[in-house]
């Protein structure tokens, strides 16, 4: 519920496959830095610059995604990339919030190296004029990188003060595949989930 009928609202973009606590710790300090309402995190469908086919289903990624927020007031998660066809563009996400929320402020929250491929986004000065870029950063990260981004998206670029905690999901994904202990670098739900449904192509037998 937020606290006023405007409210400041973060929408936590992401791939996460998988979703770990480096995410929501990250998803935790913006909205306390920022005074954030709620975190609505938005599981990417059909991200247009990866190989969809060696990510985890997007339904997948979607329930783990469910199960990490689960106990949270302030965070929440929507459907609106994972129910959409076609591959996910975060103008289209960023326009359906503001249909969603028309009085709200928009802070868009993601990872570094996600925003200095932004160019390549679709619409990206369009993306810089519906919200706040939130840019988390990961450990030892060299700010310099980022003065690089054209004027007017650096403009609409915040960087939370505190980095990502030093987690990957690549790192886990190649964990489970090697066999190796996934446990305390995210919820034990999502761990389980992952265990269950044979994700990352864990070796019959294995625990993770
Ligand atoms: P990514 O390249 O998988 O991730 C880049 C880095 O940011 C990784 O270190 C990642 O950590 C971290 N990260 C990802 N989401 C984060 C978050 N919400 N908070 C903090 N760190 C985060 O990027 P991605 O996850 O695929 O994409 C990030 C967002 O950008 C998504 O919402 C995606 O839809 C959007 N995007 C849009 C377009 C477009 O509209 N054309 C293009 C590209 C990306 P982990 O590897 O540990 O997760």
């Amino acid at each position: 519920m937020l606290k006023s009928p405007a409210g400041r609202i973060g929408i936590m973009g992401g791939t996460f496959d998988p979703i770990h606590y480096g995410h929501l710790f990250a998803a935790a300090e913006t909205a306390d830095e920022l005074k954030l309402d709620k975190v609505i995190f938005v599981p990417t469908g059909a991200p247009p610059h990866k190989k969809y086919k060696e990510m985890a289903g997007a339904i997948e990624r979607y329930e783990m995604t469910l199960l990490a927020i689960t106990g949270n007031e302030r965070f929440e998660i929507s459907r609106t990339e994972t129910d959409r066809l076609g591959l996910s563009y975060t103008l289209d996400t960023l326009t359906a919030m503001r249909a969603m929320y028309p009085q709200s402020e928009l802070f868009f929250i993601t990872g570094v190296d996600a925003i200095l491929d932004i160019d390549k986004w679709k619409n990206p000065f369009e993306i810089t004029l519906m919200c706040t870029i939130a840019v988390v950063k990961r450990p030892g990260y060299d700010n310099a990188r980022l003065c690089k981004l054209p004027g007017e998206i650096r403009s609409s670029v915040y960087v939370v003060g505190t980095p990502m905690l030093d987690i990957s999901a690549t790192d886990i994904r190649h964990r489970v595949s090697a066999g190796r202990g996934v446990r305390y670098l995210m919820p034990e739900s999502v761990r389980a989930y992952i265990e269950k449904n044979g994700l990352y192509s864990i070796m019959d037998g294995e625990s993770i």
